[in-house]
């Protein structure tokens, strides 16, 4: 019997189309083009300077449904005269490519800027030139910091959501001062939106902006020494993956005071494929997304890692599990913080229906599941090696 037709929220049937996927081969990338070849009929250009996460979407069999809707154009969007022609052939561009890891923007500030400003801006014009629809990947770290952090700490209108709660449409962006390099990143995310929005409104464009709330799962960037360079310094879920899988104590940077709420890829997934099908309800939005029933603490996170890593591992947790370090020694100079950031769901949740499911308890069962059995067995050959003398 075939499959009944897919509908979009309203009810219309939806038209396979083709996507330039840039940055397809990173983290959010490899599990959109896993959900888009294993539920839709849509097409990808995978566009990467890397392919290896996406590699078992590539290289399996012939007789994988897939294997004619996915294909794989490795070049570097700086300096590659592809990438308009990729932008034409295809009815969407999402573009996912950006240095976006906190180590980076205090220390390689340049990299940053040209990363997620100059190297994004062709994008956009292409787009705009093409009539393309595009998806672009923004941040929630274009709020900054919350406006509650400037009360004294012991303020009560610090538990007032409105001076905490971050807001699409309503809140401000507030970064610190140019020689805290950490904001690099968000300053140059935030001009890019503002781009992005300005070609909407003045030439046509038809965009969405997407601000992922600290997305975390498997294949989230790298384990020190064994996919990754060994003084790489990536994202607190692979920090803290590798701390355990080492069985060293985990890191927190100022005491882990600061506060995230975190989303399971799988279920922030789900809220993509949405706008992808879905563009009369996200053309011209900017969406959270994010989860913000799971919020904790950074020490909380280290906490319930240490814990769900023993369960999931079997191994005793360590007697000292945590760390305290100052985030110059962590990061060096130039780094700042968010204090807070708990996503606002009105609009994502009006326009599109979506909500998370995941609890943060799940997810990193799910994701700590997944690093023991990608990764012990490296880290158990690579620690019993002896030193070189
Ligand atoms: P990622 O680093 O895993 O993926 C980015 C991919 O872009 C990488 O595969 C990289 O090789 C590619 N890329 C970078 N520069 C390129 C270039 N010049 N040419 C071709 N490819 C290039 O990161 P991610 O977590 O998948 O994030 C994707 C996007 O979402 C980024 O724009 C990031 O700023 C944003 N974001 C993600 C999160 C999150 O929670 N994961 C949070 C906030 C924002
Ligand atoms: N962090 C930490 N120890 C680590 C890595 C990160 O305490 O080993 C903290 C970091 O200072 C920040 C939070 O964890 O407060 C989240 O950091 P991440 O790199 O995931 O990115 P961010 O959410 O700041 O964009």
């Amino acid at each position: 019997m075939a499959s009944p037709a897919r509908v979009d929220l309203d009810g219309n049937p939806i038209r396979p189309i083709t996507i330039c996927m840039i940055g397809a081969g990173g983290f959010i990338g490899s599990h959109l083009c896993e959900k888009l070849m294993a539920e839709t009929p849509h097409k990808v250009l995978a566009v990467d300077v890397y392919s290896d996460k996406i590699k078992h979407l590539l290289e399996g069999p012939a007789s994988l449904p897939w294997t004619d809707r996915i294909h794989f154009h490795r070049l570097n969007i700086k300096n590659d005269s592809r990438l308009e022609g990729l932008i034409k052939m295809s009815d969407l561009t999402i573009n996912l490519a950006a240095i976006c890891t906190p180590a980076d923007y205090n220390t390689r500030p340049l990299d940053t800027i040209y990363s997620n400003f100059i190297d994004a801006l062709p994008v956009v014009k292409y787009c705009s030139e093409n009539n393309k629809r595009l998806i672009h990947f923004s941040t929630c770290e274009v709020y900054g910091k919350t406006i509650g952090s400037f009360l004294p700490t012991d303020h009560p209108m610090r538990q007032d959501p409105a001076y905490f709660i971050l807001k699409e449409d309503a809140s401000p962006c507030i970064f610190g001062p140019i020689e805290k390099q950490r904001w690099s990143y968000a300053c140059a995310k935030q001009l890019i939106e503002r781009l992005v929005y300005a070609e909407g409104a003045e030439n046509g464009l038809e965009f969405t902006i997407v601000r992922p709330f600290n997305w975390i799962g498997p294949r989230m960037d790298f384990i020190p020494g064994i996919d990754g360079p060994s003084e790489g310094v990536p994202r607190v879920l692979a920090c803290f993956s590798n701390n355990l899988l080492r069985h060293e104590p985990l890191k927190l940077v100022d005491g882990g005071q600061s506060q995230r709420t975190f989303v399971y890829i799988k279920d922030a997934i789900e809220a993509v494929l949405l706008m992808i099908e879905n563009p009369a309800r996200a053309n011209g939005h900017i969406f959270n997304v994010g989860n913000p029933n799971n919020e904790v603490t950074v020490r909380q996170l280290a906490e319930m890692m240490t814990e769900v890593y023993s369960k999931v591992s079997g191994e005793p947790p360590l007697e000292v599990p945590t760390v305290d370090v100052s985030s110059k020694e962590f990061y060096g100079e130039g780094y700042d913080d968010s204090d807070k950031r708990i996503p606002d769901m009105t609009i994502i949740n009006r326009q599109l229906g979506w909500k998370p499911k995941t609890s943060l308890w799940d997810l990193l069962e799910s994701t700590l599941t997944y690093q023991h059995r990608t990764y012990a067995e490296a880290i158990k050959q690579v620690t019993s090696k002896p030193l070189a003398s």
